[in-house]
This record gives C-alpha cells, structure tokens and sequence, in this order.
C-alpha cells in the first residue's frame, strides 16, 4: 500500500505521540464498509484491514501515533487531553486529491489514557458505523467508519461487554482543541504550522498573508461550523458532547458517542446521561458552536500582534456567524415547509407548527415526511399527518398554494428524510450485535438508510418513534 503516508509530522512529537496499538490475536473484522473502500479507491484487503485494526501489523514505514490536545469538556478547560484510546495509523489521498487520516478507536491505552483502559465496547462502535453511515448520506458533513472489528475480548463497563476497534476516516483530525495546545504551550511556530496545515488541505483558496490569512482561515472554519450546525438541525440531530476537543477544524461531525436523533420535537431535547443542564440540547448547538469558535479565536490571538485590533476583528467574525445561521436557519425552515420564498407571516405559521408538535409530543422526522408526503399526487400509506395538526395544515396548504405545488413537494422531498436511523432501531441492532447475532433485517435496513429521502413503504418499526423515549439515556463511557 505504497499511498500511505504519515501526516502533521513536522509539528514534532509534542503533538503526536508514537504509540503502538494493542494486538488483538482473535480479532475479526466485523462490518466493513466496502462502498467506501471502493469510492476512496483504497488498496486494502479485507485481511489487511483486519491485520491494521487488530494492531498485528502496521502500514509499512508508518509509526502509528496519539494525538495531543486540551478541550474546553462542559465549559471547563481540560488541559490534558488526547487520544487517550485511538491511534492515527496512517493518511492516504485519494485519486482526486483529498488527503484522509485512518484512526483507530478502542485500540489500547495511550500516554493520554489518564486512567482509562483505552478500550471501546462492541455497542457505541456500531452504533458509530450505523449513525456515520446515516449521516452521511443524509448529507451532512462526518467522519466515516470503514470498519468494526470484533476483539473477542471483553471490556469493563457497567458490566462485561464484547470488546471493538472502529476504523475511523476522516479528512483531518485536527481539532479547536488542537489549537487550544499550542496556546496554551504559547508555541507560536507550532501554531503557524498547524494553520497552514488546515489551509493546505482544506482551505487552499485562501490566499491572504500575516494576520489577514488568520482571520480569513477563522472565518472558514466559522462558516463550516455554521453550515454543519444547520445540517444537524434539519435532520434532528443532537451530538450530545460538542466540547471543543470533539470539533473538528474542517466542520465534519466526529465522536458518535452519546448522540441520538431528535423523535418528539423539543428545543430541550437531551439525551445524555451526564448533559443534566442540557448544555448540549438540541436548541442549544448553534449557540454552542459559535462558543466553540471563541475559544478557536483566542487560541489564535496568539498570532496577533495588535491583540485589541484582532479581538475586534474576531468578534466581527463571530457575529457574522450569528448572522450567517439565522439566514440559513430561515431557508432551512422555509425549505423544510417548501415555501418557495419567505414572508413575514411565515415566522407565525412556523410557530404554530412548532408549538403543536411540541405539546403533542409530535415525531420531528414523521411529521415532516407527513406534510411531505402529502403534496405527492398519490401520497403514500403509512405517512399520516397527525390529527392534531388538521387546522395547521389547512393553513399551510394555503399558503402553499396550488401554482408550485411540485416544487413545493421537491424542495420538502431534498430536505425532509423519509427514514432516519431510530434511537429505538440502533439500541435493537447493538443488542443483536452483543448477542453476536446478524440478521439480514440490518442489511437491509442499512441499505435503506442510503437513501433516506426516499420515500416509499418501509416496515412500520423502522419509522416507529421510541415507547420510552422520555427515560432514553445515552453513554459518553464508550
Ligand atoms: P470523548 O468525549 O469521547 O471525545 O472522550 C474524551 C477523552 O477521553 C478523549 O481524550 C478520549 O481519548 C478519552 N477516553 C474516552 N474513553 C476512554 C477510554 N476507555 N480509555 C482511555 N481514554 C478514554
Ligand atoms: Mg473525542
């Protein structure tokens, strides 16, 4: 596999640290994720990729290292963090030209492992193979997981559960935490290194100089921010621990660990067993990530020389992020009710439908792909607007109207998924896993999740919303 190669190497090894993986003897490749293999154009076999995961071999010439870091955890800095239970095997590019890192989750202690066994149980990392593989093709921007690998031994949670490595992709793994280092260490050339980095690789039509090329790259990754943001909230997306050390530099979604998808509809919808003042709630991830990039400025201050001109210039910047999400917030809404342009009136209509579906604990998912669905010249079974909402809908086929009524139907149909992965499906298929059982429901159910804005008949339990969705607790302890 001669395309390999080590990346991020000349910011020294105070940033990433050479570690070797643990060897898992028995291990065997569980899910692979072959469509991305072959889309990526990756020369790997399926006992290569075995051998990588299981830590038996390594990519030839390539010293596997932890990433260093620090993060702001709940609104409070943590010095000391790092890949405490991953390696970076190696980074590859692609035929086109995009360069990816290939990280391993669950794949032994590292110097960063404060205590942790650097281990990962069998259930969150299919549940990171299943929600990257629906993320994705629900269009919104993630890391992927080419495969799960089985280690055949157990790890210690709250009780003994089958052990797992994941095979993490993702474009880079440089993070807001990252940058918190290097500040932190006042490591000025280090820093310089690292944006250039990020700009190479993700941001190389940037072509300023001196303090300008910083904030122009701050700017970026603000408006990446503000656009993931965006695409998590049209699909109902809650991340659950969006500290800074889980936010990476070029706006993908990473660390799949206490995340669910919004059912009843609530801007205070959390899931998290340790969010208890739901920081991290549903309604709360804008403000969070405009937070998140705050602390990416000051990181940054330390290449300023005017520190009162550049927080001034920083701040401009976050306030454009405000800016820029309200305006996409506003055509995410109008989208997802196939307003073909929005007017004042529409901010009622909006509230009215948010508030009903609030007090009626109405699927967020469901509901839309009902009023969808229901501007389809033969809607679908199995897609009914709920009764609740009659008097809504009323008003809003007015304000529909009949002119456009199939552009209406395609802009609902671009944004609206017909079948997201349930909380309810994915706990279902993680104790199948744990029971080492592999039915072909979850083939196809996966297949299905491929396509989520196709609307067709699905079986009724891949739609059903959770029975208990008001004591559903999810684990950052993966
Ligand atoms: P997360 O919130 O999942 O990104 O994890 C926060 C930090 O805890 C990261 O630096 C992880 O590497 C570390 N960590 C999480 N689980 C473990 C574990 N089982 N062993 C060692 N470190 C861990
Ligand atoms: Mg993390």
């Amino acid at each position: 596999m001669s395309d390999f190669f080590s990346r991020y190497t000349e910011l020294g090894e105070v940033y990433l640290v050479p570690q070797r993986p643990q060897q898992f003897e028995h291990a065997q490749l569980l899910l692979t994720n072959s469509d991305l293999i072959t889309e990526l154009g990756m020369d790997v076999d399926q006992q290569q990729l075995r051998d990588y995961l299981a830590g038996m071999s390594r990519v030839e010439n390539i010293k596997p290292v932890a990433m260093a870091y620090c993060g702001h955890q709940f609104g409070h800095f943590n010095p000391q963090l790092g890949d405490g239970r991953a390696h970076l095997i190696a980074s590859f590019a692609t035929a086109r030209g995009h360069t990816y890192d290939m990280h391993l989750k669950g794949s032994g202690a590292t110097v960063f492992s404060r205590g942790g066994d650097g281990l990962c149980a069998l259930g969150p990392a299919v549940r990171e193979y299943i929600m990257s593989h629906a993320m994705r093709a629900l269009g919104v921007p993630t890391t992927q997981c080419l495969a799960v690998l089985s280690t055949n031994q157990q790890v210690m949670r709250q009780e003994r559960e089958p052990g797992a490595v994941v095979c993490r992709i993702a474009r880079s793994h440089i993070r807001v935490g990252t940058f918190q280092l290097m500040a932190m260490n006042k490591d000025v050339d280090a820093m310089q290194q690292l944006v250039e980095l990020c700009i190479a690789d993700q941001f190389d039509d940037i072509s300023s100089s001196g303090e300008q090329r910083v904030l122009d790259f701050f700017e970026r990754v603000c408006l990446r921010q503000c656009a993931l943001i965006l695409k998590w909230m049209q699909v109902g997306f809650i991340h659950g621990v969006m500290n800074t050390d889980n936010t990476l530099i070029n706006g993908e979604t990473i660390d799949y660990g206490p995340c669910a998808m919004m059912e009843s509809f609530s801007f205070d919808a959390v899931f998290s067993s340790i969010d208890r003042q739901g920081r991290y709630a549903f309604g709360q991830q804008p403000n969070i990530a405009s937070w998140n990039c705050g602390r990416l400025a000051e990181s940054l201050m330390l290449l300023m020389d005017d520190k009162d001109a550049a927080l001034e210039r920083f701040s401009g910047i976050l306030s454009q992020f405000a800016e820029e999400f309200n305006e996409g917030y506003q055509q995410m809404w109008s989208n997802k009710l196939g307003l073909l342009s929005w007017q004042e009136s529409d901010q009622t209509l909006l509230s009215e439908l948010l508030s009903l579906m609030q007090q009626n604990k109405l699927d967020y998912t469901n509901t839309f792909a009902a009023l969808t669905n229901s501007l389809q010249p033969t809607p679908l079974p199995g897609y009914e607007i709920p009764e609740a909402l009659a008097d809504w809908t009323r008003k809003w086929r007015r304000r529909v109207g009949d002119n456009n009524l199939s552009a209406a139907h395609a802009i609902m149909q671009s944004v609206n998924p017909a079948i997201i992965p349930r909380n309810g499906m994915v706990e279902h298929f993680i104790d199948e896993f744990n029971l080492a059982k592999h039915s072909d429901e979850f083939t196809q159910w996966l297949h299905a999740l491929k396509t989520p804005y196709l609307y067709q008949v699905y079986p009724a339990q891949w739609l059903a919303t959770m029975s208990n969705e008001q004591t559903y607790q999810t684990f950052c302890g993966t």
